[in-house]
């Protein structure tokens, strides 16, 4: 049993009011998360505390992207997408079996107001492949005339199509990415609580010293000792900061709104992820993406005041995203009836950086100078008077003086995140986006580090976290095909079908052997609930291992069942219901309650209220 079980609660609970910490983390998003895995593994005595489940704010409610974020290079926004191309790698390397290479269609209209022309698409793309160092792969783009790109995806309306591009970008989990962070960070020692809320500071001498926490389980309250603590809250960033007496600061924060909707691939089918301008002349562009047996897409981009606990979609969401999508492939005429499920999220946007997400929205940008300089250096290319060569030297000086800035400046952590400390000490870390999160952790550390051992006298040397693999990461990221072939001949070896023993060596990688050791035990529930084999002993190790408290966790946070299986969760949603009060052992009312939960959040991500 790991610490995270619910069974441990009550001893980590006890820890969490005996200890001294080095550092307290708000917040179990992937920020939070980030932050933990490098203080764990640097030493520091570190707890986390969530007021909900791991990840069920912003960090499971993403595109599900870890990608460079090509749209800023319409503006050549060099400095955002070296970031985020260069951390896309590292995420990689750090959780290779989390996100995965998946190159990216990009159909070409013309319309007016389109983000990129064929010219302006061939340098976003190359420079995009020269930040991310997959020139020459076979990965490197691809320019794609208007038969080729209806080759791929023959259904996209053809009217005004003029061709396209094929990059390289990733698909991710976000979810289990902070759970595999969550994770590590457990196994390096950290005490992680989720269900647990700050509700306020203790001060001496007018700085921090502890956290008042509140287990939203029990109604306990406690009090947490800790050097340093720092806010990771994500879009409740401000509600920390004011509980910290800032209310007299501007709101820093500047939540937008996004949501997706899956339908069954029967209703569209898509080969790959496909990302195109709305048509709407409104400056945005949309992601539809392939993923298991559904197709998703999204997003919105909506200011946001209402409960961030519980954003909705709303019937506008619905018409547009619909309108954009089937006027794109207008075969497939889409209504809210074909939504099988749907999420929504909130952007912790930092209001300074003008409240811009990847898919609409532009800030900063190359120099006209520069700028003129590569398209009279592609044109030459393209009429063969200049050496591939010399645009290649051009595009490697551009990225040479654009990556990892080093500066230090407390605002610079990633671009697009904040890392502030407020006059009592409170570090809080926000913004930026998933795929920045890493380097976001790092920064942050790079400042806390010092700011601990003044308290302390304490010195710890921070870990190198881009080469510290998160739990279930532990394999060489280049040689994934074997490595996943090798943990599912075990399952296989140990009884299970070879295609069910893939799929949890796809979800938990180099954890296969501890998913494994289960199954005696998760044989006893399948018989008794009636369950799949594969559902229960991913069920057991969650609840075991990842935390898992209600359906919903596992459901929504630990498996992909609620958003791209539907149909085989309903079948199975009373078998792991029952399971989980029974291995849990919990009270009537408890169950009843988590039962009532899960139905009403499947009728909510089911739209069922505006059908
Ligand atoms: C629609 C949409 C699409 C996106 N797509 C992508 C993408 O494809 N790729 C990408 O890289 N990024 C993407 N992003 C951005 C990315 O999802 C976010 O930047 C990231 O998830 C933010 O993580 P966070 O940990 O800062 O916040 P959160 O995940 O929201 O975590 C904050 C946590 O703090 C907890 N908390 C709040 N108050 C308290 C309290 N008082 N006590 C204890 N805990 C508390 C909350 O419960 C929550 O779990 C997208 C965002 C949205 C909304």
């Amino acid at each position: 049993m790991s610490k995270l079980s619910y069974k441990s609660r009550q001893a980590t609970i006890e820890a969490l009011k005996e200890n001294q910490y080095d550092l307290f983390i708000i917040g179990g998003g992937i920020t939070g998360a980030g932050v933990a895995i490098q203080a764990a593994a640097s030493g520091l005595k570190t707890a986390l505390v969530d007021m909900q489940d791991f990840a069920e704010g912003t960090s499971s409610r993403s595109t599900k992207l870890v990608h460079g974020g090509i749209r800023y290079l319409k503006n050549f926004d060099l400095e955002v997408v070296s970031d985020t191309v260069t951390e896309r790698a590292t995420v990689h390397n750090i959780a290779p079996h989390i996100p995965q290479p998946d190159p990216m269609l990009m159909p070409l209209y013309d319309e007016p107001k389109v983000t990129f022309n064929p010219l302006r698409l061939q340098i976003a793309m190359d420079i995009y492949d020269s930040l991310a160092g997959v020139k020459d792969t076979k990965y490197a783009n691809e320019m794609l005339s208007k038969e080729e790109v209806l080759e791929r995806q023959p259904d996209l309306m053809q009217e005004g199509l003029i061709g396209g591009g094929k990059y390289l970008d990733f698909n991710n989990n976000d979810a289990r990415l902070v759970i595999e962070n969550i994770k590590q960070a457990n196994d390096d020692g950290a005490d992680l609580l989720s269900h647990a809320k700050v509700t306020g500071f203790e001060y001496e001498n007018g700085k921090i010293v502890a956290v008042q926490v509140e287990d939203k389980l029990s109604g306990e309250t406690f009090t947490v000792k800790a050097h340093i603590v720092i806010n990771t809250t994500g879009p409740w960033s401000d509600t920390i900061r004011q509980l910290d007496g800032e209310d007299d600061k501007p709101a820093q924060m500047r939540p937008t709104k996004g949501v997706h909707f899956v339908v069954d691939r029967a209703k569209l089918d898509v080969s790959q992820p496909i990302y195109f301008d709305t048509g709407e002349q409104d400056g945005r562009m949309v992601f539809v993406l392939p993923r298991e047996n559904k197709t998703y897409f999204g997003t919105t981009d909506t200011d946001y005041t209402g409960d961030f606990e519980h954003p909705t979609v709303t019937q506008e969401d619905v018409d547009y995203l619909l309108k954009v999508v089937n006027h794109r492939f207008p075969k497939a005429g889409l209504t809210i009836n074909d939504i099988e499920a749907s999420w929504v999220g909130l952007r912790p946007l930092i209001d300074s950086n003008n409240a811009s997400d990847y898919n609409g929205g532009d800030s900063g940008r190359l120099s006209e100078r520069t700028f003129d300089e590569l398209v009279t250096l592609f044109d030459g290319y393209g009429d063969k008077t200049v050496e591939r060569a010399t645009v290649e030297d051009k595009l490697q000086s551009i990225s040479s003086n654009t990556s990892e800035r080093g500066d230090a400046s407390p605002s610079s952590v990633s671009r697009g995140s904040d890392l502030s400390v407020s006059a009592s000490g409170l570090f809080t870390l926000a913004g930026g986006k998933l795929t920045d999160y890493r380097k976001m952790a790092k920064g942050a550390m790079e400042q806390v580090i010092p700011a601990l051992t003044a308290i302390t006298g304490k010195a710890f040397t921070l870990v190198q976290s881009a080469t510290y693999p998160v739990s279930g990461g532990q394999f060489d990221p280049s040689a994934y095909d074997t490595a996943m072939d090798q943990f599912a001949n075990i399952g296989a070896a140990r009884g299970l079908a070879y295609g069910d023993a893939l799929k949890l060596a796809k979800l938990y990688g180099s954890n296969m052997y501890r998913v494994l050791a289960y199954l005696p035990v998760a044989k006893d529930y399948a018989e008794k609930y009636d369950l799949p084999i594969d559902i229960a002993v991913s069920l057991i190790y969650a609840i075991e291992e990842e935390a898992v408290y209600t359906p919903l966790d596992f459901f929504a946070r630990r498996t992909t069942l609620m958003l791209f299986q539907h149909d085989k969760m309903l079948a199975v949603k009373d078998g792991v219901r029952q399971v989980i009060v029974d291995y849990l052992d919990l009270d009537a009312d408890i169950a009843d309650a988590q039962a009532k939960a899960l139905d009403e959040e499947i009728a909510k991500a089911e739209l069922q209220y505006l059908k």
